[in-house]
């Protein structure tokens, strides 16, 4: 098995420009990502809003954001494992490290960890057959927006997500229908002002009941929840958008020192595990309040790699030098 310098746990902000960093630094670098797409929060729930505080940016889209940071960590090839998630770390007596996940097992000689807020797994309506249709015209995240070119859409939920994929597939879509359990958003009053004003087709106070079709969607059952009047909508994709729940799940037993729900860490952001690191909103820095702010998560990703980089050579210098300086 392939032994890397440094694997990264977490793909989002923090954990791709990590990437980028440990490349630089010429480190064998492998990302494990528990979600199909990379980009943390920002993808899964806010891609299009915008960020006003990042450095270098006077404004960007989240999801542009993730955008340049992917093409920045791409720079240097890292080994990009998406939709598999860290379970289990084991501290070899050669002072390699395992983790294990849930397609197999990485080994590596540092690991960084950049989990965030923890894995994210969508909300289920909880509606009959909802796993059967699953990946069969029912769908949690837009992974690619041209799937729904020409298609009928049902998108369920009322918060930014719900009401920005409505906005975003309006017009390649053959027809959006949003259903919503009540009558209030949970998104940017910009965005629900232009929903409401747009020409998707949408019912509040409806829930989803029933799905419908031979081997793929094919209909959707909804029903007024304030009369139980039932409409039967001809569809062939339904986004589901009732939010995520994230769990820090298998990375608090790893045996680190924990505050609450992140992990301590001191000002080069090591763990109490030697070759262990944690930087982002998962990192819990002593005397620090708590900033879970992309630019703090930066930061913290550089001094992480760089005192790994020294951790795993220690001929090597914590400082860098200037990136101006090198020749990519
Ligand atoms: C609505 C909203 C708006 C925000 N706006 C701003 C803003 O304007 N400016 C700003 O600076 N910050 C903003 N933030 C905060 C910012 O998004 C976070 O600080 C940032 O996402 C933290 O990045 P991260 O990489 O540390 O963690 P995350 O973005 O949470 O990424 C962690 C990644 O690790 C993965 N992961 C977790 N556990 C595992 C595992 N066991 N195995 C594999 N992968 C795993 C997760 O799936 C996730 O992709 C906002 C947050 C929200 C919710």
């Amino acid at each position: 098995m392939d032994i890397f310098d440094i694997t990264i746990v977490g793909g989002g902000p923090t954990g791709l420009f990590a990437s980028f960093y440990s490349g630089m630094r010429e480190m064998k670098t492998k990302i494990l990502e528990a979600l199909p797409e990379l980009g943390g929060q920002l993808t899964v729930l806010y891609p299009e809003k915008y960020i006003y505080d990042v450095a270098g940016y006077p404004k960007v889209l989240a999801k542009d954001l993730v955008a340049g940071l992917a093409e920045q960590a791409d720079k240097f090839q890292p080994a990009l494992h998406v939709n598999e998630r860290a379970l289990k770390l084991i501290r070899q007596e050669d002072g390699f490290m395992t983790i294990e996940t849930d397609k197999g097992s990485h080994q590596t000689k540092a690991v960084l960890i950049t989990a965030g807020v923890g894995a994210f797994s969508p909300n289920k309506l909880g509606v009959p057959n909802e796993d059967r249709y699953h990946g069969k015209g029912l769908t949690y995240f837009v992974k690619d927006k041209s799937a729904f070119r020409g298609k009928k859409v049902l998108i369920v939920g009322g918060g930014d997500s719900a009401v920005d994929w409505a906005l975003g597939l309006k017009d390649l879509a053959s027809k959006v229908t949003l259903i919503h359990r009540r009558d209030a958003f949970r998104a940017h009053e910009r965005s629900v002002t232009e929903l409401l004003s747009s020409d998707i087709d949408v019912k509040l106070f409806y829930e989803l009941k029933e799905i419908r079709g031979e081997d793929q969607v094919q209909k959707a059952v909804a029903f007024d929840n304030r009369t139980n009047e039932e409409v039967s909508l001809n569809v062939d994709a339904i986004l589901i958008n009732v939010g995520f729940r994230a769990d820090m799940g298998p990375i608090s037993g790893w045996g680190l020192d924990l505050d609450g729900r992140r992990i301590k860490v001191n000002q080069r952001m090591e763990t109490s595990i030697p070759g262990i690191y944690a930087a982002g909103d998962i990192a819990s820095p002593a005397g620090l309040e708590k900033l879970n702010l992309i630019a703090i998560g930066f930061a913290q990703a550089a001094i992480a790699v760089n005192y790994a980089k020294k951790f795993l050579d220690p001929s090597s210098s914590v400082y860098p030098g200037h990136s101006s300086d090198k020749k990519f």
